[in-house]
């Protein structure tokens, strides 16, 4: 299949989204940029669509797919028994990196929701997502646009590594601002419950609905406790080099990934190393990359997975990050992280 790569970087075009949208209409794949990761998607009512992106992504078929609306009104269509809080969060967070998980209607196949009787939905906070899920018929299934295992793509270009060639077309509209998928807040079972943190907290959430939980499993040591959201059960992301996150006071985390540095050095291995722009200048004989600067945890979060993707391509055997445990996105930041380090976690 030839995957046309449409450029919408500076403006929108209003002709490449009514191409992209025929072809969501018929059936077919269009990758496009959201403020979280660029997604994938497809008509989440048409049960043949929505499983062309399991196939394309190699995504198990029990992962469910967020369906992605441009208009409140539309929420209606896809789920019932719809709580207060759902417009509650609407109002506050919408359009925006909020996914909210909801009973389903029978509009939406099972194909999309991964069999479950629930279905999660999100209004994404990008004129382009926007134009394009009017374009295509109001409801787009859309996972994130990486093959599964890979970073999630916060470029086109990303989009492209994994995605050229399989896809009827990419929609170009540049970096991806936030760089971390949607907070999923699930509205289905007594309290308010996030089964996968993200730009939007816990803080902010109870500030709009008073209580809100987190899933256990998101925050507890043990590993075997089964996430609600099925995707946070996987790994995800697994770089070529091992990764392990260098915890501890600032200087001593420093003075510990210089040691490591070194005996890798003396093995004959190259090490990389993950930080920010407050401590690039302390590490000394490894491959270097600064995450952004710790006083902007926004830039921390966009380069995360960009990082990981450039480490893919450079021969290095380990790799050594600082933790990043920022105000807002701390937690997100570091769910991402600790799940690519395997949780490996070296105590300085
Ligand atoms: P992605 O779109 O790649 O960011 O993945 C979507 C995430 O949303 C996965 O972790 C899914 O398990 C989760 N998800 C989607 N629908 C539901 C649902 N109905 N209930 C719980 N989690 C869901
Ligand atoms: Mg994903």
């Amino acid at each position: 299949m030839k995957t046309v790569m449409e450029k919408m970087r500076d403006t929108i075009n209003e002709d490449g989204i009514r191409r992209a949208g025929e072809i969501l209409k018929r059936g077919g794949l269009v990758a496009f940029p959201t403020e979280t990761v660029y997604g994938l998607g497809a008509n989440a009512l048409d049960e043949k669509a929505a499983a062309k992106i399991y196939g394309a992504k190699g995504r198990p078929s029990d992962n469910p797919l967020i369906v992605h609306i441009a208009d409140w009104e539309a929420i209606y269509k896809i789920a019932v028994d719809i709580p207060k809080e759902a417009k509650l969060l609407a109002d506050a967070f919408w359009p925006g990196p909020l996914t909210m998980v909801l009973k389903k209607s029978d509009a939406v196949p099972l194909t999309t929701t991964g069999g479950l009787p629930t279905v999660a939905v999100r209004m994404p906070n990008h004129e382009i997502a926007r134009a394009l899920i009017r374009s295509g018929g109001g409801y787009v299934a859309a996972p994130s646009a990486n093959t599964s295992g890979r970073p999630s793509p916060t470029k086109a270009e990303h989009v492209a590594e994994d995605m050229d060639g399989v896809i009827d077309m990419i929609i170009d509209g540049g970096d991806s601002h936030i760089g971390l998928e949607s907070t999923i807040v699930d509205l289905t079972e007594g309290t308010p419950t996030i089964l996968r943190p993200g730009y939007i907290n816990q803080q902010m959430l109870e500030d709009v609905l008073g209580r809100v939980e987190t899933d256990r499993a998101l925050i507890s040591e043990d590993e075997n406790i089964r996430p609600k959201a099925p995707g946070m059960k996987y790994r995800h992301y697994a770089p070529k080099a091992e990764l392990f996150i260098v915890e501890g006071e600032e200087q001593n985390v420093r003075e510990k990934m210089n040691r490591l540095i070194e005996e890798n050095k003396a093995a004959g291995r190259k090490a990389g190393v993950i930080c920010t722009d407050e401590s690039s200048s302390c590490y000394h004989g490894g491959i270097v990359k600064s995450i952004g600067s710790r006083a902007d945890e926004i830039t921390i979060a966009q380069h995360l997975y960009s990082i990981l993707r450039d480490f893919d391509e450079m021969d290095v055997s380990v790799i050594y990050s600082e933790s990043f445990d920022t105000p807002q996105m701390g937690q997100a930041i570091m769910n991402r992280l600790i799940k690519a380090a395997g949780h490996q976690i070296i105590k300085a």
